[in-house]
């Protein structure tokens, strides 16, 4: 890997660490989530990156994939596990990481697992492991704390400008190998939980996030508007949070382009019981870089 990309993978890496515990500090009960998701995204930009997607902050049960909508009034109530999850791009390098916040006393162990599983798997990563051992490894140290990982969410190849690529990183052992390479990135991150090993899309049809795939000449002065602000954004997600429109020329707008098939839609992700999540970004190196520790 060029020095120059590595250096803007640390950047981007430093960026997300600093917002994450900027972040993280805000979590108390009383305070409105919107209000967590606006500063992270402001302090990102401030800092040089910008947002690779809008703040996830996704509370118990729901996994990922919740990031407030323009007017959520969602506060944090006393004993939640409030997960957030982190992306800055710096010119399209992009770091991904995650924490979680566990505000009573008997959801601290479900942090201690995925930190720990989490730490575990960054021991193992250099050039030509099998990811399948470093999926082992999260599932055994998650097991020892009597929890289960979440099978069916993964770790991931990032590339510039694509926060899912090739190559996946399971949280058990499985049947998937593939060896790392030198010069990948790559995210880790195990989600423990006491419930049922797998997550489901929530049924609600709701999605709060939106990604720009491809532009289509459209009827709406609104979602022609929502293209040419999210063009130089390469498929990364957006927020409606960032746009200025009113909320009924918006829903038409969003509802033109998803018709259109212009929007890639991130639905959230539940588990039916409290789920903790721990990520970080590494570089895979013959001395492999943690970029946002
Ligand atoms: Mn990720």
């Amino acid at each position: 890997m060029d020095q120059k990309i590595i250096d803007k993978y640390k950047k981007s890496g430093e960026i997300a660490k600093t917002v994450r515990e900027e972040g993280k500090s805000m979590v108390k009960p009383g305070t409105k989530i919107i209000d967590i998701a606006e500063q992270v995204e402001k302090r990102t930009r401030e800092l040089g990156g910008i947002p690779a997607w809008p703040l996830n902050i996704s509370i118990n049960e729901i996994a990922a994939h919740y990031s407030p909508n323009k007017g959520d009034e969602t506060t944090i109530k006393e004993n939640d596990l409030v997960k957030l999850d982190v992306g800055v791009s710096f010119e399209g390098y992009i770091a991904d990481t995650a924490c979680t916040v566990a505000l009573s006393e008997e959801d601290k162990i479900l942090v201690e697992a995925t930190d720990k599983a989490l730490q575990e798997a960054i021991k193992l990563v250099k050039p030509g492991i099998d990811v399948n051992e470093i999926a082992t490894k999260i599932e055994e140290t998650i097991k020892n704390y009597n929890l289960n990982p979440i099978t069916n969410l993964t770790g991931h190849g990032l590339e510039r400008f694509l926060v899912h690529a090739e190559p996946r990183v399971p949280n058990y052992n499985n049947d998937y190998h593939y060896k790392l390479q030198e010069g990948q990135t790559i995210a880790i991150e195990p989600f423990a939980t006491r419930g049922r090993n797998f997550i489901k899309e929530k049924d609600d049809d709701r999605a709060l996030t939106y990604s720009l795939m491809q532009e289509k000449p459209c009827r709406t002065k609104e979602a022609r508007e929502i293209i040419e602000k999210f063009r130089d954004r390469e498929g990364m997600p957006f927020s409606d949070r960032w746009l200025d429109i009113s909320r009924i020329k918006l829903r038409l707008a969003l509802k033109e382009l998803t018709d259109r098939n212009c929007l890639g839609v991130h639905r959230i992700l539940k588990g039916d019981s409290k789920i903790s999540h721990s990520e970080h970004t590494l570089l895979v190196l013959k001395n492999p870089i943690v970029t946002t520790k």
